[in-house]
Formats: C-alpha cells, structure tokens, sequence
C-alpha cells in the first residue's frame, strides 16, 4: 500500500509584524499541491512573539493549520535559532514538502535547515507541481537560463524549495475559513547560548521609486555598456518610472545596486510598461518580467531570445537608439 504523504508547510516570514506576500502565494500554491495528491494538509509554521492575529491570516489564505511558536528569543530573525526551531519542528511532525519564500531571510533559513536535516533544497524555483506519478516537481531555469529544469527528491525528507515572491498569486483572503493553532515551545532554545544578538532591525530608506511598484520599468543589459545609465536614468525619470538591469549588468557595477536586478534572483516586475536595452532574454532574467502588460525590447541581434516574450521587437543599436529615445520623449511632452 502506497504511503500516505505527510502535510506540506508553508515558512510564514513576518517583516514588521505584517505577513510578507509570497507567504500567502505559497499558501495558495500549497492547497494546489494538496488538491493534487501531493500531501495531506496545508500548514503554516509561524516562530516569533507575540505574532497575534497573523494565525488567523494564514488560515484565511489557506492554512489548515498554524504550528506556532511564541518565544520572546524568536522576536526578531536570527538564523541559527530559527533554524534550530524549525528542524525540532520538522523532526517531530515529519512534513512531506517545507516551503520557503526566496527572500533573503528565506533562503538563508532554508539553506541552514535543508543542510541540518540532510535534505534536498531547490532554491528559487519559479513553479512547483505535482505530476502524474504524485512525485513534486520543483521547477527552476537552468543552463544560465537557456531551459527550464525539473528537480525531484526521490528519497529524504522533506522535500524542500524556495520561490521567488511573485511567482504565485496571492489567494482570496476567505474569512469563512477554519483551521486549528497548534502551539509548540522554542525548549530546544534552553540549551543553546547563541554566538549572536539581533539589537533591532533597522528599515533602510529607499529615496526612488522601488522596481515593483513602478508602472514603467526601463531596463538595461549587458549590450547597452556602462554609458548608457544616465540615459536610462532620465528615460525612467521622464516617464515616471524606475530603471531595472540584468545579473551581468549588475555584476559590471554599472547599476545602483542588487535590488534593481529582475530576474530568478532579483526583483519580479509586473509593470504596464517593460522596456529592455540590450537585454537577451535569458530565462533567468524573463521569468522576472514575462508577466509586464507591453514589452518592449531593444537589441542589435534579430534574432535575440528575448523578442519572443515582446510585443514591440526594435533591432538597433541601443547606444544609438537610447539618446534618441530620450529627446523623442522630452519633444513629445513638450508638445
Ligand atoms: C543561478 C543563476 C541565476 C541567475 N539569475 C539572474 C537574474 O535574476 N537576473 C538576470 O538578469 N540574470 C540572471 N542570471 C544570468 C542569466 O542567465 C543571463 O546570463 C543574463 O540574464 C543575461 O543578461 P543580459 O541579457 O544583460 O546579457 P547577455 O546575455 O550577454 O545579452 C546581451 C544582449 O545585448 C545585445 N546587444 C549587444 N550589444 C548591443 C547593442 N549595442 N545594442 C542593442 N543590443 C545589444 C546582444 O545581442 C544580447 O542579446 C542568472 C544565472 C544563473 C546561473
């Protein structure tokens, strides 16, 4: 008789006492996998303290049940003991799949808690399925970025992975729904003097526009050089926009930093208007952005990847093409 598989977790990250997004994605993506045979329940696991009514929100999004842990030691992240937390967890329940948003908070604890438990992690997956033979399918690019690869876990347990946030819709908040609050206790923490101290997290300022909440996003790859940027400043600026880049332009340090990034280990944008300058169309970079409302590139190969995931396809020379773009513009508001 075939096993029947154990539940499917879901980490709840908390970032100033709110739930994060890709929380309540993976929760819905989560009762997907359940429907699909591949594990017997949703939970959410929450470690913090005084989390109050966060419980409730899982199960409003999709928690079967909420595994909690109040500890004022687990008031603010700290890897080592959320780690060790959760894999007391893990030991004790045996969940069948952790999931994990790839955050950075989410990927360190992942990365920790897969490698205490002697388990298999895919980190940054862009999709999770569970296929015909109940087997859960973790999909991420590979090949820098050139296909997409299928990841199983054959044999340990859990089965773990992180997902990009974005990547899944945030279910329907459903306040009719019910679900249990199981408290457990940090005791493993008694034992354990930590290295570290958190003092407080401080929130840093960011003066721009963030990358996910502008409406058009102006991007530039590794074909537009380390010229160009101001350019793609003042087109952004002019268009009320932000500027985003790709993993070698970010490498080049041509850019203003990581968090401008889109792609498998970057931002995901969904804007009304994407506009890429010498960008390929690596699987890495468009799983970030295939989701824009028009798309719009720019390169000098016509036969560049990145044209089949636009509806506008201009094969120029984007060194040439950028300053004109931006005076057009400026004459055009002009009037
Ligand atoms: C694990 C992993 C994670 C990754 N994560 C990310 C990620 O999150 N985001 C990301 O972007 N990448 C990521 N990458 C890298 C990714 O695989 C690609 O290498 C990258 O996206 C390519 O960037 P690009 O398009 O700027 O550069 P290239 O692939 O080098 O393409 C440059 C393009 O510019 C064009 N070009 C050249 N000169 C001009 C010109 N004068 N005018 C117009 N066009 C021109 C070329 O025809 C070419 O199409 C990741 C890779 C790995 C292995």
């Amino acid at each position: 008789m075939q096993k029947k598989p154990g539940a499917i977790w879901v980490m709840g990250e908390i970032t100033g006492g709110k739930l994060v997004e890709v929380t309540l994605e993976l929760l819905g993506k989560a009762r997907e996998l359940v429907v699909r045979g591949g594990g017997s329940s949703t939970s959410a696991v929450l470690l913090g303290n005084e989390t109050g009514p966060l419980a409730a929100e899982l199960i409003e999004h999709g928690a079967d049940q909420v595994i909690s842990v109040e500890d004022p030691r687990l008031g603010l992240y700290q890897n080592d003991t959320y780690a060790l937390v959760l894999e007391g967890l893990v030991k004790k329940h045996r969940p069948e799949i952790v999931l994990f948003g790839a955050t950075r908070y989410g990927s360190e604890l992942s990365a920790t808690v897969a490698a205490r438990l002697k388990t298999g992690l895919s980190a940054h997956c862009i999709d999770l399925k569970i296929n015909d033979r109940k087997e859960f399918v973790q999909v991420v690019p590979a090949f820098g970025g050139k296909v997409y690869s299928d990841i199983y876990c054959p044999e340990a347990r859990p089965q773990m992975a992180s997902v990009k946030p974005g990547m899944f819709s945030k279910p329907e908040k459903d306040t009719a729904r019910t679900g249990t609050v199981l408290k457990e206790n940090a005791a493993i923490l008694d034992s354990y003097q930590s290295p570290l101290r958190v003092l407080r997290v401080v929130q840093k300022q960011q003066a721009e526009l963030p990358l996910e909440r502008a409406e058009t996003v102006v991007v530039g790859g590794w074909g537009v050089g380390p010229d160009m940027w101001p350019i793609l400043d003042q087109i952004a600026g002019e268009l009320k926009g932000a500027v985003g880049c790709t993993r070698p332009a970010l490498d080049e340090g041509w850019t203003k930093g990581e968090h401008t990034m889109i792609g498998t280990s970057g931002k995901t944008v969904r804007p009304h208007v994407y506009m890429g300058f010498g960008v390929s169309g690596s699987a890495h970079h468009t799983v970030g952005m295939k989701d824009s409302g028009v798309i719009i590139n720019i390169n000098n190969d016509p036969e560049a990847p990145v044209f089949k995931v636009s509806d506008y396809k201009v094969v120029a020379d984007a060194k040439r093409f950028l300053p004109v773009l931006l005076k057009k513009i400026r004459e055009h508001k002009k009037g």
